[in-house]
């Protein structure tokens, strides 16, 4: 069965309104959670729905966002919601994701829209997992039982459009053969007929549009890249056109390994929109699967690409590796609104998710094919060689930090690791770092701005470095007037260090500087305390805790809604925190 577009990660969200749809959403999630490529979340109502990946506040503009990016949307609501907020989305060429809508109880799925990105194929396999039937409306679909626009895996269609009218004859009553391979096709219920004006054909061949030809072409062809020159995505389609091989047709991009980070080849890649896989010796090519490969067209090599054509479509998981992929992401405070779109894609498309075990958690929920690595927290370096020798291996894999991953986290121990090795696999995969709101920022903008002007961030914890330097580097930047934001703060193995601390701002601070505190900062049992220095105790924060001592003009003021009377829902306490943007002049002389 085919849920996803042809072999990318699928992300698909299941939308719900209301808690009425919670066993719904439960089993179509369970479903898709077992699906290989896709990546499934469930949306729900802030409010109205208690169990949810993901909370949002307005309908319409989550379900725009989530279409266009390209997002498959299971709405358990009304279909007319559905259209009527997507209506505006729907004249723009661009993407057009699956859209179902689906009854709260489950009783009812009604594909609406992605008919040529496997709609219909999403609707009857919820409709399955839900015991019901799906409301197929697609003409072709429903007289001959699968879109024939929508070729499995594996193929390419040459052109929607003609296909369009191809079909349309067909339902006309046209009858149609076959010329070619196409497995697919054995279960579709076709007018066939031996001899007929229309024919579908399967052909690795570039061919003139013809209108009666439905043309479909199985990706089994490799482009081996031996010379890269300046533009091998030019090479590879000139190789093609002398071999008479539609692009369609091509599976993959293979070139040898101690090519993995010339840019030319992606990029190469990308345009031709196939994958790139790299083998280390000529020998390596063969798939790692019954599929036999042979040689095409020995001239077609003096652009310094070679072409292999297999007997079956190429899965280019099948050939070599891909260039292995390191992420470092920062998961933000904790609340996933806070978190980057890139972090969320790079755990998307993570194999491998590594970290101490409650940021892990927090990243979730991930699917039965993902691999989890959770280590203690002080393991940094393992973890950090670990996730370098599971990409060298050509995976994708991604290492979690909480907040930002540059700031006292795993980002520079990654960096470390890899400073350290000679291991030329290492240094050719992607390595990327990600950023994320860390907990200085995150409590900085709950409390308002008290960041707002010059500021010193520091770990209070003496386990890597020596506690001279940190009483040091506190005695210079509180005497410099620094807002000043601390990291681990305390914690059990270290119950004095904080109060020391304190005594050493306190000669250059006054007991009225402001502090925050803040707890928790985007999780469930935030808290946010305002105080003041005078007032600070070291009990009054753990290691959960981010600590920010405002400079000498670190100002604070009522909120808003402690002039509404009675109003429980303010959720809160304290007043607005900031430091100005400007700094007194000094007195003139
Ligand atoms: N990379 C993280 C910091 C890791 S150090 C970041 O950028 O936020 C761990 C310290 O960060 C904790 O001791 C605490 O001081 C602070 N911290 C992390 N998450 C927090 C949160 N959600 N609320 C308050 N403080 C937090």
């Amino acid at each position: 069965m085919e849920t996803a577009k042809k072999g990318a990660m699928r992300k698909i969200a299941i939308v719900a309104l209301g808690n009425g749809s919670a066993a719904t959403a439960r089993i179509i999630k369970a479903f898709y959670a077992q699906q290989e490529n896709s990546h499934v979340r469930i949306y729900g109502l802030q409010n109205r729905v208690d169990n949810a990946d993901i909370f949002y506040t307005e309908f319409g503009a989550t379900v725009r966002d989530l279409y266009q990016s390209d997002t498959a949307i299971i709405a358990l609501c009304a279909a007319g919601i559905v259209i009527r907020t997507l209506a505006p989305l729907l004249n723009d060429k661009g993407v057009e994701p699956p859209v179902l809508a689906i009854a709260e109880d489950g009783s009812a799925v009604v594909p609406l829209l992605g008919g040529v990105n496997g709609v219909n194929a999403m609707a009857r396999a919820i409709a399955e997992a839900l015991d019901v039937n799906a409301a197929i409306t697609t003409s072709g679909e429903l007289r001959f039982g699968t879109c024939l626009l929508n070729p499995p895996a594996g193929y390419a269609l040459a052109d929607i459009e003609q296909g369009k009218r191809f079909v349309a004859d067909l339902l006309n009553g046209e009858p149609v053969s076959i010329d070619g391979d196409a497995p697919w096709l054995n279960d579709a219920d076709l007018p066939l007929a031996a001899i007929a004006a229309h024919r579908i054909k399967i052909t690795t061949a570039a061919q003139l549009k013809n209108s009666n030809e439905l043309l479909i072409h199985p990706r089994s062809v490799i482009a081996l890249i031996e010379t890269i020159s300046a533009e091998p995505a030019e090479d590879i389609k000139h190789a093609l056109s002398a071999a008479n091989i539609a692009q369609q047709s091509l599976a993959c991009v293979v070139a040898l390994s101690d090519a993995m980070t010339n840019m030319l080849l992606s990029d190469a890649a990308n345009k031709l929109q196939v994958p790139l896989r790299f083998v280390s010796t000529h020998a390596a090519l063969i798939p790692r699967s019954q599929n036999s490969l042979s040689p095409l067209f020995k001239e077609a090599k003096k652009n310094g690409v070679s072409l292999f054509i297999a007997e079956q479509p190429i899965d280019p998981n099948s050939i070599g590796i891909q260039r292995g992929n390191l992420t470092v992401i920062g998961l933000g405070p904790g609340a996933a609104e806070f978190m980057v779109p890139a972090a969320k894609q790079a755990l998307a498309a993570a194999q491998d998710i590594l970290g101490y075990e409650t940021y892990v958690n927090m990243a979730g929920p991930f699917r039965a094919d993902q691999v989890l690595h959770c280590t203690d927290n002080r393991e940094e370096m393992l973890r950090a060689r670990h996730a370098f020798e599971l990409a060298a291996q050509g995976r994708n894999v991604v290492v979690v930090s909480s907040g930002d991953p540059g700031v006292f986290a795993m980002a520079s121990a990654v960096l470390e690791a890899l400073h350290e090795s000679t291991d030329p696999h290492w240094h050719a995969l992607n390595l990327q770092i990600f950023p994320g709101v860390s907990a200085a920022l995150a409590t900085a903008a709950r409390a308002g701005a008290p960041l707002g002007h010059d500021f010193c961030v520091m770990s209070l914890s003496d386990n890597l470095k020596p506690w001279d330097v940190i009483e040091n580097r506190l005695d210079h930047a509180a005497a410099a007037d620094f807002a000043l934001a601390f990291y681990n703060p305390i914690s059990k193995t270290r119950p004095w260090q904080l109060g020391r601390a304190l005594e050493i701002i306190a000669q250059h601070r006054s007991g009225d500087t402001v502090v925050v505190l803040g707890r928790d900062i985007g999780r469930p049992a935030e808290k946010l305390t305002t105080l003041t220095l005078a007032q600070l105790r070291p009990e009054h924060v753990d290691m959960r805790t981010l600590v920010i001592i405002g400079s000498s003009t670190t100002r604070t003021f009522a909120r808003g809604d402690k002039f509404l009377a009675d109003d429980s829902s303010a959720s809160n306490n304290g007043d607005w925190v900031y430091t100005p943007r400007w700094y007194p002049l000094p007195p003139a002389k």
